[in-house]
């Protein structure tokens, strides 16, 4: 595996691949890889001839009083795991190289970019679409693949790739979770044993609300109080936000019909958290991955 960190190394080992004609997918993540970045990485191998992973700590969609600075790094354990999963090649540059002095240019979407994650984390996805973008147009890869962990992430790179044209198929992944339901995370890693306790509600919670519209409810808000009262049962939470949301136009509902988004965010101590659910209602039925 090779471990590139300029731009135009990525260039030269891109370009002797396409000459010979190979398919190519990107894999971008953070780092400090967890078996959800894997299994990214399996769905491109199975998809691609080259396995590209960036590891990159993206400073521009971190708030000012967010941990960029503390988020987990550890890219020699990163590089073991990733050659392991048969990644062909890691992207790592230092945040010079990807914003160099100078820098002035962002990319925005609109609308989508506002609601959930992105009203609590103002210039989140710009920072976001920002990066992927300049990964986009240093990798060029067939296919990039991000998690459902992230859904909101991967509806607004999705959008972003159909309004400004990038020649990329994005690749949706499931949610990858802990024996006990936690969904897997790098900041899994700041929890105490006590709020690593407390963060299992949230998993709790998507269930319960889906057990609740599964059983009938139809009123979102009803849906969003016993969730509510779920997390808040445990010790260290703060809820950022409980969203029934339609999981196309990420709006909020108030009757759940159709494809339907439960997602949270919770702070646990100094740890925010996400996770989501999808659930398909039809025919006043609804179904969802039951796990
Ligand atoms: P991150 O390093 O946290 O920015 O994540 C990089 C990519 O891995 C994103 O597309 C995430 O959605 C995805 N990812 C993170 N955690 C998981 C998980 N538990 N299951 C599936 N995908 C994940």
């Amino acid at each position: 595996m090779k471990l590139l960190e300029t731009i135009e190394a990525v260039h030269n080992y891109v370009n002797t691949a396409r000459r010979l004609g190979r398919s190519i997918g990107l894999v971008p993540t953070m780092g400090y890889l967890h078996a959800g970045h894997l299994s990214l990485v399996r769905k491109a191998r199975e998809q691609n001839d080259v396995v590209i992973m960036s590891i990159f700590v993206n400073p521009t969609q971190f708030g000012p009083e967010e941990d960029f600075s503390r988020y987990p790094r550890d890219l020699e354990r990163d590089q073991e795991l990733a050659a392991g999963a048969e990644v062909d090649a890691i992207f790592a540059p230092p945040v010079a190289e990807m914003y160099p002095e100078g820098y002035a240019t962002y990319v925005q979407v609109e609308g989508l970019t506002e609601v959930l994650c992105g009203a609590s984390r103002p210039g989140h996805f710009r920072g976001v679409t920002t990066v992927v973008s300049k990964l986009f147009n240093i990798v060029q890869p067939d296919r990039a693949y991000f998690g459902q962990k992230d859904y909101q992430q991967a509806q607004v790179i999705k959008r972003m790739v159909r309004d400004l044209n990038f020649p990329v198929e994005i690749i949706t992944v499931p949610i990858v979770r802990e024996a006990d339901g936690l969904a897997m995370s790098s900041r899994n890693k700041y929890l105490t044993p006590e709020q690593r306790r407390s963060a299992l509600a949230l998993y709790r919670a998507l269930n319960l609300g889906a057990g609740i519209i599964k059983s009938g409810e139809r009123r979102a808000a009803a849906v969003r109080k016993a969730m509510e009262t779920e997390i808040t049962a445990q010790p260290q939470t703060r809820i950022d936000y409980i969203a029934v949301s339609d999981a196309d136009t990420l709006q909020p509902l108030e009757e759940i019909a159709g494809r339907v988004l439960l997602a949270l965010a919770v702070w646990v101590g100094n740890t925010r958290l996400i996770d989501n659910l999808i659930l398909e209602v039809k025919d006043d039925v609804a179904h969802y991955d039951e796990k």
